[in-house]
């Protein structure tokens, strides 16, 4: 039984880091997916203000065809009320000319903090990219590892299990949950190593004697008594 609980501790000490792992790769994917739309919304932001940039800009070119035109229609008006109008008409059109170049001036700001978030996203993202790369890489290593040895584990624990009585196998599987995956613990000079009690010297001695599976009345572990050795220190802890 005792072989049984060393393999069953295995077994769970690596499900546990099976599942660790797991969570580990899934966090690294979502902090990935996390930086991809962050970097995606920063270039969306870019884009639309270079969009916005060369609709200005054209539009400013366009405004200073037109500029030329009224300009070479200065040269043929014929009367007052013509100059009166052109005149307007060349107010207006700088005025608008004027607003696009202001507004391009607060657009130009924008973009170059728009392309350094950008940059800034783009970079973190590769270098993510990259450390959870190996990160990752080396973590599926370790998973497909603990999976060959798992399946290694519970065929020996297959064959253990098997050579024990199915009523004490149960019995120990259900004290093995309950407690922590310990349900075997020895006893040494009277006392059960589970709960570090003294057993009742009465409860000792039929232990001693009878030799059958007895629970610890303390913590109601399965209890193991070995005829103690004279070195002591010779027991392996
Ligand atoms: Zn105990």
């Amino acid at each position: 039984m005792f072989a049984l609980q060393e393999i069953d501790r295995r077994l769970r000490e690596k499900s546990e880091l099976v599942q660790t792992l797991e969570r580990e790769i899934a966090e690294l994917e979502t902090e990935i997916v996390r930086q991809r739309a962050h970097t995606h919304t920063a270039q969306a932001e870019r884009d639309a203000d270079e969009a916005r940039r060369r609709q200005i800009e054209a539009h400013i070119a366009d405004e200073e065809e037109k500029m030329k035109d009224r300009r070479m229609r200065l040269n043929r008006v014929r009367n007052e009320k013509e100059l009166q109008a052109l005149r307007r008409e060349i107010e207006v059109g700088k005025e608008t000319t004027q607003q696009a170049e202001e507004e391009l001036l607060g657009v130009f700001e924008s973009l170059e903090t728009k392309t350094a978030a950008a940059q800034q996203a783009e970079s973190s993202l590769r270098d993510l990219e990259t450390t959870a790369a190996s990160q990752m890489a080396e973590r599926q290593a370790r998973l497909h590892q603990l999976r060959s040895e798992l399946e290694g584990e519970r065929v020996g624990r297959t064959q253990v299990a098997a050579t024990l009585d199915r009523g004490l196998r149960v019995k120990y599987e259900q004290i093995f949950d309950r407690r922590g995956g310990t349900a075997v613990v020895e006893v040494r000079n009277g006392t059960c190593l589970g709960c570090h009690m003294n057993l009742p010297p009465q409860f000792f001695n039929e232990l001693q004697r009878a030799r059958d599976v007895r629970l610890c009345p303390s913590c109601h572990r399965i209890l193991f008594w070995r005829p103690e050795r004279l070195d002591q220190t010779d027991i392996p802890r």
